[in-house]
């Protein structure tokens, strides 16, 4: 299961396709991806509550439906605050997704395969892609939080595999906005250079009055 600093890498290259782009060292845009991307994992709460963290882990907010929602409240946020509803429905609906991505990667590892149910409620099947990694590598970046797996939620989540887990997953997702970044620019100068760019969209212009003191 990716970790949350994955979620974070995962959610600045969603980003990346967004007109948020290039604002990586702005605090605020950081701290916004970071929640957002980590938003699907909050379900870890009520289930704490009850003493089962996962109990509910990878239900309904694991899915495009929740997705929708979040981008929704996130231009509903930013109407009321003057801002560009449409423009922030789109980066936030986009990292929300990148989260999903990055849990479908099912890496071979003892708690990789649980995927995510993208179409819920209507169809609860959850849905993954296997990585066809070898065993040590898989090993390295799963990490087991279900209670029935050794150790159980808290030590698993604190051990020392568990660091050596989120040090794996910083190594290996450090690089995906940079990359994100690299194919946004070759797309844009590609596209300069072939001339793809939209047109301008053209200014509404207003009808001329007619001249009040024509002169023949
Ligand atoms: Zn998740």
């Amino acid at each position: 299961m990716p970790t949350s600093i994955a979620h974070v890498f995962g959610g600045m290259a969603a980003a990346e396709a967004t007109t948020l782009r290039g604002r990586w060292s702005d605090t605020r845009v950081l701290l916004f991806f970071a929640l957002v991307a980590n938003l699907p994992d909050a379900d870890f709460l009520p289930g704490l509550l009850v003493g089962d963290p996962v109990l509910y882990h990878r239900e309904g907010s694991h899915s495009l439906l929740a997705a929708l929602i979040v981008a929704l409240a996130c231009a509903g946020i930013a109407a009321a605050r003057g801002a560009d509803a449409r423009r922030w429905f789109s980066i936030a609906f986009l990292v929300y997704l990148s989260h999903l991505a990055l849990d479908m990667l099912a890496t071979g590892g003892p708690a990789s395969s649980t995927g995510v149910p993208l179409l819920w409620p209507l169809i609860r099947d959850r849905w993954f892609v296997e990585l066809p990694l070898p065993t040590p590598l898989a090993e390295l970046l799963d990490l087991d939080l279900n209670k029935t797996g050794p150790g159980g939620f808290f030590p698993a989540l604190v051990s020392w595999h568990g660091a050596e887990v989120f040090l794996g997953h910083a190594l290996l997702f450090a690089p995906l906005p940079l990359i994100a970044r690299l194919i946004r620019v070759a797309r844009e100068r590609l596209g300069d250079a072939a001339g793809w760019r939209p047109r301008p969209r053209p200014r509404r212009v207003r009808p001329l009055e007619p001249d009040p003191d024509p002169v023949d």
